[in-house]
């Protein structure tokens, strides 16, 4: 059997030449040759309360000497800590959680409780929308090239066009188990739901019993300037789910729920890690950091600032930037590839999503001087692009 290079694997759409990093500090990081970077994206929207945060830090470090792991049956201190912290700030309707280790498998949990709760079968996502690479939150990813090597998929998937209302009216029938949505599409280009879409998702899945399922694993904990981005549309979703920054870098997957979908579920699902010690205590500091320095109003202050600066610059090469909080898009007329590569060569790290976008997903900390650092040289990069 070959083992494949690593890298090979990975995005297409990344650089080509990778830095390889040997450590972070907030919105810093170094490489193996001691070069400097300011993060606006290389965390992949997993580091909003910065790489290796002491609290962090600290947290995981004393929870290491007391207790790793214990399967997901027990209960330890350091879960039920967590849990209570999660439920004190999440959406009121939703007091269940269950624990996993990654934003695919947080999905996966939420297309099965809302298949076993309905006894339905279907699910209606939407173009542009990713939910992860395994294989039933890949069957609600758009990207035809994520999917079609890897065909066929999970049966009872439709995509309908983002932020058309008629078309996820249309979609929604009496077989429909959950709608699945982001409230801004992080992988399909920073596209931000319009305020009437979540509020009709949410009418039309009442009107046939089906479940809605906002996916919040790029837009939560603080990205979008609300610590959860649906708080913006006044919609209760069914089913909520969380990952990247939950845990301030160590893997975790959260999937939420109401209690109807857990009095309806009937059946077993379960993860061994899912709800470890190491990610619980991880998350309650990242939680914890997160409430005392009301980080989503940094992400809404830094964000808008960001985007106006961009906006006005009125660069040629640029079709549109959007975004809300510190999840920015710039939609270029060209490919991203180059100008990523080029804002790496000037000490920015940034990932595209697709071909043409370039994304910022700094992490909410980020000094003032490292965003108008990396907003001055963005200007640089599009000028001549
Ligand atoms: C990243 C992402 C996922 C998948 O998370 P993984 O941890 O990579 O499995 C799912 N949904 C959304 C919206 C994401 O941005």
């Amino acid at each position: 059997m070959i083992v494949p290079d690593a890298r090979s694997l990975e995005f297409a759409c990344a650089p080509k030449r990778e830095p390889t990093f040997v450590r972070g500090s907030m919105a810093t990081l170094w490489d193996d040759e001691g070069n400097e970077y300011i993060d606006c994206g290389a965390s992949f929207g997993v580091g909003n309360v910065g790489h290796c945060n002491p609290a962090v830090v600290e947290a995981l470090v004393a929870q290491a000497r007391d207790l790793i792991h214990v399967g997901p049956v027990f209960g330890t201190t350091a879960k039920a800590a967590f849990v209570e912290k999660l439920r004190s700030v999440a959406p009121r309707n939703l007091s269940r959680v269950f624990l996993s280790n990654s934003g695919s498998e947080a999905v996966e949990a939420a297309i099965k409780f809302a298949r076993a709760a309905t006894g339905r079968k279907n699910i209606v996502a939407a173009m542009r929308g990713f939910h992860g690479r395994t294989m039933g939150a890949l069957s609600a990813t758009w990207r035809k090239d994520f999917r079609e090597p890897f065909e066929p998929l999970v049966p009872g998937f439709v995509h309908v066009p983002f932020n058309d209302i008629e078309a996820l009216e249309k979609a929604i029938d009496g077989d429909t188990a959950a709608v699945i949505l982001e409230a801004v599409q992080g992988e399909g280009g920073v596209h931000i739901a319009s305020p009437e879409y979540l509020p009709a998702a949410r009418e039309a899945c009442d009107r046939a019993g089906a479940l809605l399922i906002l996916d919040e694993v790029q837009t939560g904990m603080g990205r979008t300037g609300r610590l959860f981005a649906v708080e913006r549309w006044g919609v209760e979703p069914d089913l909520l789910t969380l990952a990247k920054s939950l845990a301030g870098g160590v893997p975790i997957g959260a999937t939420l729920a109401t209690e109807n979908v857990e009095h309806a579920f009937h059946g077993s699902h379960n993860s061994t890690f899912g709800g470890n010690p190491l990610a619980c205590a991880a998350g309650s500091a990242a939680i914890e950091y997160t409430v005392k320095e009301r980080l989503w109003e940094r992400a809404e202050r830094l964000g808008h600032e960001g985007i106006e600066t961009l906006r006005a610059l009125d660069l040629p090469s640029v079709r549109e930037v959007r975004g809300l909080g510190l999840m920015i898009g710039i939609e270029l007329r060209g490919k991203s590839a180059p100008v990523l590569q080029a804002l790496q060569e000037e000490g920015i790290l940034a990932i595209g999503a697709g071909s043409s976008v370039v994304r910022l997903l700094p992490p909410l900390v980020i000094p003032e001087d490292q965003w108008s650092f990396a907003l001055d040289a963005l200007g640089r990069v599009l000028q001549h692009g």
